[in-house]
């Protein structure tokens, strides 16, 4: 036995020109993510379709939940373009929806296929008809029913009742790779979600500071690597020694300037390794304002040592906000856990908020922190997540 999925595209469908190269990264992304499983993936027009062996099938549709570039997925049942057969497919569909409980119901038919002889309302009629002979006590409500029946006429026809949602966006690797700033905290998780959902593929730096910052500090990030894999399809975390960094800092620059210049030396680090792998960009959990470190000035100055765009999807979402987007995507229990990440520990009482551009350019060159950064690079491990660790990250 097989089970079919019928995928809502969204946003690619928007795509026009280059609608094809977007469908080969979100079949690409699902193949990768499905590693072993046999399916078929069909494309049509604005729908996608996915087969798959009954066994395997939640699976598959965990996974097309959590793809990007998905709006929406739903099982259903294909069928010939026969009324007769449209009819029994919508009773078998309802079957689930009436042990569940419901009551009313309503039809939604849409027919690309204009020479099917049946307009969408005829289809609507004969098809709630047929589930009305079948089982009586039903009542249509058109406004506020108990379950949906979708049928389609395209290609071939479709029925189907519950749509689940997917991440929408667009598919992971669409728009190239960037290089997440991931910290322990509970910004730079979602950051990395709402990028991965606008198509960005993925690897992630977080800089760990030695004994300063315990194993636990580390693990906490890498179950986060590893939660945020179920949209990315799966990552690479490079762990960076940072501590003799943070100690050179310590010594030799001023108290208020501290934090800014451990900024730039993290940025200075992640544009290193951004090179290496190719990535287009860097990604921070920062919000305008939301700490010292985070004013428009700030932001500049730690900018200014790396040439890649610095992506900031947080920057105009508070911390409630924040929050609720990490409770949805299952970071916020992770990022809550109580061990320090390396900026707490080392954060000055009073920071520079207006910081003189010029003056601590020249400041962090004064702190001559090229070859510690370089090591740094190169002694940094590199951890691979793939999709099947996102699985065991507790769903
Ligand atoms: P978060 O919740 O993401 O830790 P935060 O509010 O604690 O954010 P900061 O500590 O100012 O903010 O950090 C700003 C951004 O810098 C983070 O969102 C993250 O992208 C990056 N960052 C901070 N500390 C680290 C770290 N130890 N490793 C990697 N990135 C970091
Ligand atoms: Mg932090």
């Amino acid at each position: 036995m097989h089970d079919l999925f019928l995928i809502k595209p969204g946003e690619i469908e928007l795509k026009l020109g280059n609608r094809r190269e977007f469908t080969r990264r979100l079949k690409e992304q699902i193949t990768k993510r499905l590693k072993g499983i046999p399916f078929i993936f069909e494309e049509y027009p604005g729908r996608f379709f996915l087969t798959v062996e009954e066994k395997d099938s939640e699976l598959a549709l965990f996974v097309l939940q959590h793809c990007p570039g998905i709006n929406g997925v739903a099982k259903a049942i294909r069928i010939k373009k026969d009324i007769d057969e449209i009819c029994q497919a919508t009773v078998e569909c309802a079957k689930t929806e009436i042990s569940a409980g419901s009551h009313s119901f309503k039809i939604e038919a849409r027919r690309s296929d204009k020479s099917f002889p049946l307009d969408s309302y005829k289809i609507c009629v004969v098809a709630g008809n047929s589930l009305l002979s079948e089982y009586p006590k039903l009542s249509v409500d058109v406004h506020n029913p108990d379950f949906i029946i979708r049928i389609e006429i395209r290609e071939q026809a479709y029925v189907y009742s519950r749509t689940v949602a997917g991440p929408r966006g667009l598919p992971v690797g669409s728009q190239g790779k960037g290089v997440l700033l991931l910290s322990g905290g509970i910004d730079s998780p979602v950051a990395g979600y709402m990028m991965a959902c606008r198509g960005l593929a993925l690897e992630s730096i977080y800089f760990h500071s030695y004994p300063y910052t315990s194993p636990e500090a580390q693990q906490k990030v890498e179950r986060l690597a590893a939660r945020i894999s179920i949209w990315t399809g799966g990552m690479n975390l490079w762990i960076v020694p940072f501590t003799d960094i943070q100690l050179a800092i310590a010594k030799a620059s001023y108290e208020e300037a501290k934090t800014l210049m451990l900024r730039m030396a993290m940025m200075q680090v992640a544009d290193i390794i951004a090179h290496r792998i190719n990535a287009n960009s860097v990604v921070t959990g920062e919000s305008l304002g939301q700490v010292a470190s985070q004013t428009a000035e700030n932001m500049r100055l730690s900018q200014s040592k790396t040439s890649l765009p610095v992506l900031r999807p947080l920057i105009g979402i508070d911390k409630e906000g924040i929050i609720a987007i990490a409770r949805q995507i299952g970071t916020y229990d992770i990022s809550i856990l109580p061990y320090e990440d390396c900026c707490v520990l080392f954060s000055p009482k009073h920071p520079i908020l207006k910081p003189d551009f010029g003056e601590l350019r020249s400041h962090f060159e004064s702190l001559a922190l090229g070859n510690l950064i370089e090591s740094a690079v190169d002694n940094s491990e590199r951890k691979c997540f793939d999709f099947a660790d996102a699985l065991k990250s507790g769903i």
